[in-house]
Order: structure tokens, then C-alpha cells, then sequence
């Protein structure tokens, strides 16, 4: 990967949630090759830390932080023990999210027929949806509140969201993530807006369908060959094949870069392989 070639973000303060995760990680690890102090924030310490610890073995600048970005408390002192450490933050990447099996149906449709074992929709779990709503939608609007305040007037400031495929049509089984992937979208378009007249612009990337370790076996049986839901993943991807992680990369320091990016604001960038963009016939 030779993209950080192109950017300079020499002493920028970028602060990444859900950065011991995979894409986040990924993101990290490229971001601190562009010379900027990278912040890395997750509620998994340890997971970060050994992130953290790979980029600076590296020659690069990182420093994992615990934070929960759903307590306002815990994002503060994370803000404040960033500052101390780099400085306040010019770049925000919000990156923890996902979905929760409690708030995933069995079946893609209802039937009049369902064995009685099946998790229907009328068996969605309260606690399940708003655990997803509350982890994608507050855990980017919280971290923000705190970390915005700071990027206020800044040059070059902005914030990234992930937003999803399932923002602009709902995947089947996850009513919740699809909702508060769209919640995503709609915020990124809010506070564009919110912020325009204080220089912070505010984009999100929505990525396709990537292989990761986590849906690594839901994609592809014991012999490599893909599964009935990779193969209709596929079958409505233009390109016909998975995204890698690194081919979010591009867009995310594009839309970082203010010397590419300075007049994009509002903006949900899909990287999808032609996903969004096809109705199957
Ligand atoms: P991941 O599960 O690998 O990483 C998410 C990270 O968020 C984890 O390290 C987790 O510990 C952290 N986290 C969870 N709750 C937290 C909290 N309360 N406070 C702080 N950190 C918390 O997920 P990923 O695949 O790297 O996805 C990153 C983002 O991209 C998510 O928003 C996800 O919804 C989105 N996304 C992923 C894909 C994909 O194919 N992987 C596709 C579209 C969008």
C-alpha cells in the first residue's frame, strides 16, 4: 500500500473509534504512514494497544486509549489524555459500530409455517435493538460532541462516519443495524450542514461487502467455496467479487485530505463494488 505517499497529515491529530477493531485497525496503521499522531479508541484496550504497539515499532506515531463511546465521561478523559499526549484532535473517525444476534431474525421473511424455535421478528430482543441503535448512532454522535468542540475553526478539521450499504436499502435479518446505518447517513448530511460555517466538514464512507475474520465463515464453506448468502452477495455486485480493507483506503484519506476533499462535505462515498448501484436486472 503506497496511498500515504500522496497525503500529508505531518503533526494532524487524527482519533479513530472502534480502532481495535479490523477496518479501524487497517485505517490506523495507514493513516500513521502520512506522519499524523494517531489515536487509537476502542473499549477493548488490549486490542488496541497491540495495534498502537505495531505502528510504533514501525517508526510511526500511535498511543491506544480505553474509551467506551457511549459514556460521555469516558470519551472526556480520553479527550483530555489525548491532548496532553498529541494535542487536540483535527481528524475524527468514527469506527466502532456493529450489529448484535439479538437483533437479527432467523429468516429472511416470515412465513405462515415458521417452527416455533424460529427467532421471528416478533421475537426481536428490546435490550438487542437498542444496544445496535445506541453503539452505531450515540457512539458516533457522542464522540463528536466531545471531540468536535475542539475542531471548531481548526483548518483542515473533519469527521468520517461509517455508514453501510444497508443505509440505502435494508439487508434482510438486521432491521436495527440497517436502521441506524441509515441514521448514519442522515446525521453525516445533518452535521455537514450544522458545521458549514465553522470549517469542519463531515463525510462517511458506505462499504460494500468485505471479507473479515468475523463473516469469514458465513461467506465461504470448509473448502473455500462461497455459501449460498456469498453467492447472492455476489451475484448483486457489478464487479462480482469482495472488497479488501484496503480498498476503503483511497476513500478514506481522500475525503481526510483537505487538498483533495476542501469543497466535499455531506458527502456518503459507497465503496461497493457497483452494490448500490444495480437493481439485479
Ligand atoms: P469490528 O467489530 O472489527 O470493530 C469494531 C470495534 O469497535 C471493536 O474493536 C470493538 O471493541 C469496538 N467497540 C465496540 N463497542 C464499543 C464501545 N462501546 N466503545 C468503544 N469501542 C467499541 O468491526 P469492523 O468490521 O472493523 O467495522 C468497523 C465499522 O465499519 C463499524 O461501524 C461497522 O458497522 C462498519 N462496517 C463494516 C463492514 C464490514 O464488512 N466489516 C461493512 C460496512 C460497515
Amino acid at each position: 500500500m503506497t496511498l500515504a505517499k500522496n497525503h500529508n497529515f505531518k503533526d494532524k491529530v487524527v482519533v479513530i473509534t472502534g480502532a481495535g477493531g479490523v477496518l479501524c485497525a487497517y485505517f490506523a496503521k495507514e493513516i500513521a504512514k502520512t506522519g499524523a499522531k494517531v489515536a487509537l479508541l476502542d473499549i477493548n484496550l488490549e486490542s488496541a494497544q497491540k495495534f498502537a504497539a505495531e505502528i510504533s515499532a514501525q517508526g510511526y506515531i500511535a498511543k491506544a486509549y480505553k474509551t467506551n463511546v457511549l459514556e460521555l465521561d469516558s470519551i472526556k478523559q480520553t479527550r483530555d489524555a489525548i491532548a496532553a499526549d498529541f494535542g487536540t484532535c483535527d481528524i475524527l473517525i468514527n469506527g466502532a459500530g456493529g450489529n448484535n444476534l439479538k437483533a437479527t431474525t432467523d429468516n429472511e421473511f416470515h412465513e405462515l409455517d415458521l417452527p416455533p424455535a424460529t427467532k421471528s421478528f416478533f421475537d426481536l430482543d428490546k435490550a438487542g435493538i437498542e444496544f445496535v441503535f445506541n453503539l452505531n448512532y450515540l457512539g458516533t454522535l457522542l464522540p463528536i460532541q466531545v471531540f468536535a468542540k475542539d475542531m471548531v475553526g481548526k483548518k483542515g478539521a473533519n469527521i468520517i462516519n461509517i455508514s453501510s450499504m444497508n443505509a440505502y436499502t435494508p439487508l434482510t435479518k438486521i432491521p436495527a443495524y440497517s436502521g441506524a446505518k441509515a441514521a448514519i447517513s442522515n446525521f453525516t448530511q445533518w452535521l455537514a450542514v450544522h458545521f458549514s460555517h465553522v470549517g469542519i466538514r463531515c463525510n462517511a464512507i458506505a462499504p460494500g461487502f468485505l471479507v473479515s475474520n468475523q463473516n469469514r465463515a458465513l461467506l465461504f464453506d470448509a473448502e473455500g467455496k462461497p455459501t449460498a448468502r456469498a453467492h447472492k452477495i455476489l451475484t448483486n455486485t457489478p464487479m462480482g467479487r469482495f472488497g479488501e480493507a484496503s480498498e476503503l483506503m483511497g476513500g478514506i484519506l481522500f475525503l481526510m485530505d483537505e487538498e483533495y476533499a476542501s469543497f466535499i462535505n455531506g458527502v456518503i462515498l459507497p465503496i461497493d463494488g457497483g452494490f448500490s448501484a444495480y437493481s439485479g436486472v
